[in-house]
């Protein structure tokens, strides 16, 4: 999102380009878009693999299928808001025994 100095707002629009000349393509072949055929330029850019982008619609996709596990989470969902893009909770391990022993591990390491 890009604050102008004008006061407009620019917001994303999942690179419709894209989306514009991969449907394009299979419009031509006579068939659906294939998952991965294309993605997003934050997506490609990234190196971490953070961003996923496709087609919820369809239940084999990546994205459909990172959607549909209980750490994924759009913000102010409880208000019915039904966003696009949605993120996946970081898991901590809450267990007690396991937290002590990694303490004790990083202690050790800082020690030698
Ligand atoms: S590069 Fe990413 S943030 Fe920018 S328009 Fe495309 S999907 Fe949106």
């Amino acid at each position: 999102m890009t604050v102008r100095s004008r006061g407009v707002m620019e917001k994303c629009n999942y690179c419709v380009q894209r989306i514009t000349h991969a449907r394009i393509n299979a419009e031509r072949e006579e068939r659906k878009i294939r998952d991965n055929e294309f993605t997003t330029a934050c997506a490609q850019a990234c190196p971490a693999d953070a961003i996923i982008f496709g087609d919820l619609n369809d239940s084999n996709s990546r994205v459909a299928k990172l959607r549909a596990q209980q750490r994924n989470y759009g913000l102010l969902e409880e208000l019915n808001n039904r966003p696009r893009t949605t993120y996946m909770a970081v898991v901590r391990n809450p267990n007690p025994e396991l937290e002590r022993a990694m303490d004790q591990r990083e202690h050790a390491t800082e020690q030698k």
